[in-house]
């Protein structure tokens, strides 16, 4: 093992910031609700592996993503455990 211990989040596989949409730019739209989200609120963006693009949410949705993460995470130490332990 060599390096720090790589996290699946904010790598290659896919990073989240939160942004300012800022006076520059076009207006931002939360992907998910399609709320128009204005230029003096923090949005949540969020890149795309692969490609040079991101995609901007609301923190309402952005809630709702970690949520799913936190499941997801969930059941992946669910299953780790029992290895662990053996
Ligand atoms: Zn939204």
């Amino acid at each position: 093992m060599r390096g720090p211990t790589p996290c699946l989040i904010g790598t290659t596989l896919g990073s989240c910031s939160f942004v300012m949409p800022g006076a520059r730019g076009p207006l931002r739209e939360c992907k998910r609700c399609h709320t128009e989200l204005g230029r003096a609120k923090k949005c949540v963006e969020v890149t795309v592996p692969g490609s040079l693009g991101h995609k901007t949410y609301c923190p309402g949705c952005f809630a709702k993503i970690l949520d799913a993460t936190q499941a997801k995470l969930n059941s992946l130490r669910a299953d780790l455990e029992p290895l662990l332990a053996a």
